[in-house]
């Protein structure tokens, strides 16, 4: 057996650092989907700086952030949830990516298999929270996120020894998701469907394989439904013709169907 097809141990050091790392995962996956979003509205907070690397700044004050601001969620917590610098708010979604991140390794670990598999699982629910909650806030679905969630699935799989059904997956996935945008469009004249959903889909398929997808669209289309219900029933839901983020919904879907199907 190939060493990387060995079972992840399970010696405590490496479970917290297998815990640790991913904790750091979620840190920089805040970090990128916030820079991403801000570029994308065009706001000026980040102008000039990477997506993917420099110092971390409080995006109120703009002072640098050092280690004591960034150790994942224990520093958010402990700083009662406001930049030390400033006091603004420093929003929910770092913490909640960075614990999504440390639950999706735990989980994966969980649901157990070859050591490369466990980790390629945790990236990808990790990046997945990353998705969630910058499609919650801003509808979208950056390129930056969705894509590499592709050629690590196929890497995954072919590693695992699956390559085709991955690739297969990718295919029909995409496909499926792309005629179903070119219908709605041609049927009811505006887009129903962002080509985020379509590039995330195709990353999903690889995944979840071709016989994933229809599991993966239904329960992202129930969760979905169940979010609007939700969101209307609070009041605080859009108008029954608004675009509804449907990346969420496809998230839950291709993690829950990767793990568990
Ligand atoms: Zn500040």
């Amino acid at each position: 057996m190939p060493p990387w097809l060995q079972p992840f141990p399970s010696d405590p050091v490496l479970v917290a650092a297998g815990i640790a790392g991913f904790a750091a995962l979620g840190s920089f996956l805040g970090a990128a989907q916030a820079r991403l979003g801000a570029a994308i509205d065009g706001e000026a907070t980040y102008a000039g700086r990477s997506f993917w690397s420099g110092r971390s700044i409080c995006p109120s004050c703009g002072a640098t952030l050092s280690i004591p601001d960034l150790v994942p969620v224990v520093s958010w917590l402990a700083l009662k949830r406001r930049c030390r610098h400033c006091a603004a708010a420093v929003p929910s979604d770092y913490a909640a990516i960075e614990a999504g991140s440390v639950v999706a390794f735990l989980l994966a670990l969980w649901i157990g298999g070859p050591w490369v598999t466990v980790v390629a699982r945790g990236i990808l629910g990790a990046v997945l929270v990353a998705l969630v909650v910058v499609d919650t806030r801003r509808q979208l679905l950056p390129d930056a996120l969705t894509l590499p969630l592709l050629p690590l699935g196929l890497l995954e799989a072919w590693l695992a020894g699956d390559l085709p059904a991955a690739a297969a997956g990718a295919v029909f996935g995409g496909g499926l998701l792309w005629l179903v945008q070119l219908l709605y469009r041609r049927l009811r004249g505006r887009e129903g469907l962002g080509f985020g959903d379509v590039k995330l889909m195709a990353a999903g398929g690889a995944w979840v394989g071709p016989a994933g997808v229809g599991p993966v669209l239904l329960i992202g289309a129930l969760a979905t439904l169940a979010a609007a219900g939700l969101a209307h029933l609070v009041g605080r839901g859009p108008g029954l013709t608004a675009r509804i983020a449907f990346g969420p919904g496809l998230a839950l879907g291709i993690f829950a169907v990767t793990l568990f199907a």
